[in-house]
């Protein structure tokens, strides 16, 4: 059999600053080439996962001859606490831990902790969440809330329990991961938000029946487009089932009224369920749109990506990450470091998104990205 080659990652790193524009920086608040702040790390620790969603990581792309990376090759809890630190000395206020499955990797309350312990330059704890499929949550929540916790996204693309099947391709039950929602609920890790992926002809049927259990139960439904990471995933436009059209389905059954933003850079759109009175009854809680097809939100994007191994990415949709393991284990110290990731968030431009309404889908589509699993969503 002829050997199948996928360019999945593109393993070259963009090149650091020259050590000429890592003079120090003053210091407070970064901003990038287009006023951006920088305020939310997402922590990708683990490219493993115990599901195969289709639209992140295909079955017949990331089975047993997958090349993951090896755990010498993992940034250390250690060594991850050490970079958030200096993100959070330089505005980061929320930290995300994600994957890969974050569950996944063992003592993961361990880093839940380090991070639990930083502070801003004020003072103030870091906002502290994780994303999970929800697989290992039921068994996990109260450790990870007593670690330090605040909040759990969990990852659930329908209740109808086929549908859940085929969604996550290993024939996993949705009644773990309700029990898994359950636990965290109980052991105060609120207000939980729940994403689903909507795929247009996978598990749109599934919209009505999400809304309806999540109705009035102090769980914030959010619907995400399908988007065109990575490299494997096959996706094209006609499978993406735009936010707008979800609204218009909700609304066949519920009255919804839009919400302000809760914070700048918020990335989804918030409809709260109106009372009899016509306005928003937060007893019955709000929905959450994340449209990143649709409706392009690059002007106040505020994220940056630190995968597994280190590399720092600007943009969901990069093609290359900074190697900040490399400057981490050749000894470089804490203000180098820092006037680096300074340099970097500095020169940054990326506004993907908004370029790709620019594009045909194909070229869009065509730019080599990394995966989802490997810089987390
Ligand atoms: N395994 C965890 C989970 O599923 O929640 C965390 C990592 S997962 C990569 C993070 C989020 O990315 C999930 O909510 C997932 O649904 C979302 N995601 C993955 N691929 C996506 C795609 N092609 N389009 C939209 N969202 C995607
Ligand atoms: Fe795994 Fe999350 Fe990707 Fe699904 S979305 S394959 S659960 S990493
Ligand atoms: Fe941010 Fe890139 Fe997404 Fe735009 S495309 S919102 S810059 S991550």
């Amino acid at each position: 059999m002829a050997e199948r080659v996928i360019p999945l990652v593109d393993h070259r790193a963009a090149a650091l600053p020259p050590p000429l524009a890592r003079a120090p920086v003053a210091a407070g608040t970064l901003r990038d080439a287009r006023g951006r702040p920088l305020r939310d790390l997402r922590i990708s620790v683990t490219d493993r996962c115990n599901f195969r969603c289709s639209y992140c990581m295909p079955k017949d792309v990331f089975d047993s001859s997958y090349a993951y990376l090896r755990h010498a090759d993992l940034l250390s809890f250690e060594e991850i606490a050490r970079l958030a630190g200096l993100f959070a000395a330089r505005g980061v206020t929320k930290l995300r831990i994600t994957g890969g499955e974050p569950l996944l990797r063992k003592g993961i309350e361990h880093l839940v902790g380090l991070l639990a312990a930083l502070r801003t330059p004020g003072g103030r704890k870091l906002d502290l969440t994780l994303t999970t499929n929800g697989s290992l949550l039921a068994r996990k929540a109260r450790a990870l809330k007593s670690a330090g916790l605040d909040r759990v996204t969990v990852s659930l693309d329908g209740l109808d329990d086929a549908v859940f099947r085929t969604m996550n391709d290993v024939d996993y039950p949705v009644a773990e991961v309700l029990a898994g929602i359950d636990a965290a609920q109980a052991a105060g890790l609120a207000p939980i938000k729940v994403n689903m992926v909507v795929k247009r002809g996978a598990n749109d049927g599934q919209i009505l029946p999400m809304a309806r259990h999540f109705r009035g139960s102090g769980v914030v439904l959010r619907f995400i487009e399908y988007m065109d990471v990575g490299a494997t995933n096959g996706w094209r436009m006609d499978q993406v089932l735009p936010s707008a059209e979800v609204l218009r389905r909700l609304q066949t059954e519920y009255a919804l009224v839009p919400l302000a933003a809760s914070a700048p850079g918020e990335t989804a759109g918030r409809w709260g369920y109106a009372g009899a009175d016509g306005r928003h009854d937060p007893a019955l809680g709000e929905v959450g749109f994340i449209s990143s097809v649709t409706h392009a939100f690059c002007g106040d994007c505020n994220r940056a990506r630190l995968s597994m191994d280190g590399k720092l990415f600007l943009c969901l949709f990069a093609s290359q990450g900074y190697d900040l393991r490399a400057l981490l284990r050749s000894g470089t110290p804490d203000e180098l470091i820092d006037a680096a990731l300074a340099a970097i968030w500095q020169g940054r431009a990326d506004r993907y998104s908004e370029l790709r309404a620019s594009l045909p889908p194909e070229a869009a589509h065509a730019l080599r990205r990394v995966e989802m699993s490997y810089i987390g969503g």
